[in-house]
């Protein structure tokens, strides 16, 4: 089926209202944070402190050395208390997490030295993005320089500041305060991957944004910005590339001459070059109708969910639903006590509506509007029947877990989560 098909994009709405025009507030990371041990679904560290250790914002506290090579860096001061405490991930993995307990004086070390992209060759950008640390900051926590590192001739990076899913304005905020920088990282991601030119791609509601951004644009070269429609799931990298490339892949946009990249990594890449730093800081949308005051948070990584929405004033609602990430896309989590890592972008908390079971209705919309392509009904027919040949069949692997499909759903299923453990299932069967 076609992407290109009405019924596949969906214009939902936003709510954004509720936090899009606020001033970012600032939260003290509270008198500990948990640093997880997760990077690109592995939980294999060496670990380079011990519960003793003093360290500094920047000190460097264990590396992930499997398939991809990501470390992890302090983002307070203070002293290190355990360095194996397995809690609640927001990925809903019980996850080890180093201790610190934060000192509240925020002294800072250098994490690595600045480098002068300009300068620089593509292999020493590469190994800078790889010992930053620099990751997907749009959900998918992808070390970024495995994208950089390959051969692909790449014609357009494509700056994603769509930020499809309803609530989530902590990228708007973002760019609104660091444009420069992200000027700067996307012209170093651009050197990087030998591209012509950088599209930053944001939705047309945006239009005070795409016209500062414009302005910002014109003092570099190569870079413009795409107004895309305000549709979901404009943000997904297949339906970014096919909007502005009017191409599509079956991996990878580098099959396309694409590389997709979030505006905060990009920004994430301008700190680290300039200052030397890794992301020890970031915004994040906390919001829906179960938060008496949604708003943005400027907050360190390692805070946990429950001291950011006390310190805004907490709960509207006895009984929430708890979401990391947005209602489409974020993974449901029964308590607050998990803590923010580097891609999680969104607390959205939402009210708890008693519903009526219904049964499905065989009405086909989920199918009919499933940017993949796929067939939720028959992928959940054949999870129950633990039929693994029909769900290799039914491709359940290729679900992006974008949630339109329980969003459109008449009798409200969580189809989505049905999908998604097929598709868990389908990868399991594929990796055998
Ligand atoms: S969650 Fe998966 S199955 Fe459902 S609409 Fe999105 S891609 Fe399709
Ligand atoms: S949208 Fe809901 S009711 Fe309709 S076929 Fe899919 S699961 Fe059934």
């Amino acid at each position: 089926m076609s992407l290109f098909l009405g019924k596949m994009r969906q214009h939902i709405n936003g709510h954004k209202e509720l936090s899009e025009h606020k001033d970012v507030v600032k939260v003290d990371a509270g008198k500990e944070v948990l640093i997880p041990l997760f990077a690109t679904h592995s939980t294999n560290f060496d670990v380079f402190v011990k519960a003793g250790d003093h360290v500094k914002v920047g000190t460097k506290l264990a590396q992930c050395n499997d398939r991809m090579i990501v470390p992890i860096y302090a983002s307070v001061s203070g002293v290190v208390t355990d360095i194996a405490r397995k809690c609640m991930h927001a990925t809903l993995k019980p996850v080890a997490h180093i201790a610190i307990e934060n000192d509240g004086k925020y002294e800072t070390t250098q994490a690595f030295a600045p480098l002068d992209y300009r300068q620089a060759s593509k292999a020493e950008l590469v190994e800078f993005m790889k010992n930053a640390g620099i990751v997907g900051c749009g959900g998918a926590c992808f070390p970024t320089y495995i994208k950089y590192s390959g051969d692909a001739a790449i014609d357009t990076l494509i700056i994603n500041a769509v930020e499809c899913e309803p609530y989530i304005t902590s990228d708007y905020k973002m760019v609104e305060a660091h444009m420069e920088q992200m000027l700067l990282g996307a012209d170093a991601m651009k050197k990087t991957a030998g591209a012509r030119r950088v599209c930053i791609a944001v939705k047309v509601s945006h239009p005070e944004l795409i016209e500062q951004l414009k302005q910002a644009c014109a003092k570099w070269e190569g870079m413009e910005v795409a107004a895309v429609a305000d549709v979901y799931p404009m943000g997904w990298e297949k339906t970014l590339v096919q909007t502005i490339l009017k191409k599509t892949y079956s991996r990878l946009p580098s099959e396309v001459g694409a590389i997709v990249n979030n505006a905060s990594t990009a920004i994430a890449l301008a700190d680290a070059l300039t200052k030397g730093m890794p992301l020890c800081e970031k915004i994040v949308t906390v919001s829906g109708d179960g938060v008496k005051n949604p708003v943005n948070v400027q907050v360190r990584i390692g805070t946990s969910a429950k001291t950011i929405i006390d310190a805004i004033g907490g709960y509207a609602a006895e009984e929430v639903m708890l979401i990391s990430g947005g209602p489409m896309m974020g993974k449901t989590i029964v308590n607050d006590q998990f803590v923010i890592d580097r891609a999680v972008n969104a607390l959205t908390v939402l009210r708890v509506k008693a519903y009526d079971d219904v049964n499905c209705l065989r009405c086909g919309m989920c199918s009919d509007h499933c940017p993949a392509g796929l067939q939720p009904v028959r992928i959940a027919q054949a999870v129950n029947a633990k039929d693994k040949d029909m769900l290799l069949r039914l491709c359940a692997n290729e679900c992006v877990e974008c949630g339109l499909c329980t969003y459109i759903c008449p009798s409200r299923l969580n189809v989505t989560e049905n999908v998604r453990n097929g598709k868990r299932q389908t990868m399991a069967a594929l990796k055998k």
